[in-house]
């Protein structure tokens, strides 16, 4: 039987490691939130005091964490896993980080003779709890192949995006342009409302005409056009804005880095930022709120 060791029980890893256990992995879980960790034993996990704790003796080592410099620290320096385990257990980073960040990790587990993959995901808290998250995978071939069942037991998804660090390339990039159509639609559609017409209307003319796009099937920023999306439950679930900023944050960076243009990539993280800054509640709302910020009528 393969054991996981599950790192970061988040509002993602959390779902995402009940999963596991329900696919029927044995799973040790480790996160600093310790009532996180009780609900995953009464699942049938095994509580893990800290990372090598719950990496010692697992056959994959699967981190969903917050930034680089925690996931860095998990890993690498003396108290890091790449230093510490007596075995070599295929490593997974499911976390959003830096490009650069993630090669340089595969690069040190490689000199210790791990096979590591970068593997971050689309589909948010919903998709990790249905088991539906895509996961875009940098990494060895062969390591990507012994990966594919765990993952298939978290995601429908599952894409070899190529090289370390490739994942997370595609990630950064994914969201990028999802915050381009998320304030595109966002701007036309008030445009249209000002002059009278109705969202719903103006909505079905986008979706049938050059216009369409994934936020106006699934994401509609404007409230009550579609039922279940966050924009028609006072913006709440969905991606919250301080999230898209992070990632937005990791495009510019990379794009430095790369010596690429991304104009409209820096006029959304601005956007967003603004719109962030200006109400506190505008960070911890969907990323569609940014409707808001274009129709300031919606705010009463
Ligand atoms: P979260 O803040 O809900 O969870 C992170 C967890 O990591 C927390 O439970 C925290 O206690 C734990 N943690 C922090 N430092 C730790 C340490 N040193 N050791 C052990 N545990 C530690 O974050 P999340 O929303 O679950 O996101 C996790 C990652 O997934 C991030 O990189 C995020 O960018 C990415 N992501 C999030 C979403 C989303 O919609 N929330 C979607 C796609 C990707």
């Amino acid at each position: 039987m393969t054991h996981v060791a599950f790192i970061g029980l988040g509002n993602m890893g959390a779902p995402m490691a009940e999963n596991l256990l329900k696919a029927g992995y044995t799973l040790s879980a480790h996160d600093l939130n310790e009532v996180a960790v009780r609900r995953l034993v009464e699942l049938g996990g095994r509580a893990a005091s800290s990372a090598y704790d719950a990496a010692t003796g697992a056959d994959i080592v699967i981190t969903m964490l917050p930034n680089d410099a925690i996931v860095n620290a998990i890993y690498q320096g003396s108290g890091g896993l790449i230093e510490r385990l007596a075995h070599r257990p295929l490593l997974i980073d499911s976390s959003t980080i830096a490009p650069e960040t993630a090669r340089t990790l595969s690069g040190a587990a490689k000199a210790k003779g791990y096979a590591m993959l970068d593997a971050p995901v689309s589909g948010g808290p919903k998709g990790a709890r249905e088991g539906t998250l895509s996961f875009m995978v940098g990494g060895d071939l062969e390591a990507f192949a012994d990966a594919e069942p765990v993952l298939r037991a978290m995601g429908h998804a599952i894409f070899h995006a190529g090289h370390s660090g490739a994942g997370q390339v595609a990630k950064i990039c994914n969201n990028m342009l999802a915050a381009i159509l998320m304030a595109g639609t966002a701007e036309a559609l008030a445009l249209g409302v000002g002059n009278g017409l109705d969202p719903a209307a103006l909505s079905d003319i986008f979706k049938r005409s050059s216009g369409n796009n994934f936020m106006l099937d699934r994401w509609n920023p404007w409230p009550g056009v579609i039922e279940d999306a966050p924009a028609s439950n006072a913006f709440q679930g969905g991606f919250q804005t301080r999230l898209m900023l992070k990632d937005l944050g990791l495009a510019l960076a990379n794009a430095q880095v790369r010596d690429a243009s991304v104009p409209l990539g820096a006029l959304v993280r601005n956007l967003f930022s603004l719109h962030a800054a200006a109400a506190q509640e505008n960070g911890l709302q969907d990323f569609s709120s940014i409707q808001r910020f274009y129709a300031p009528s919606l705010n009463h």
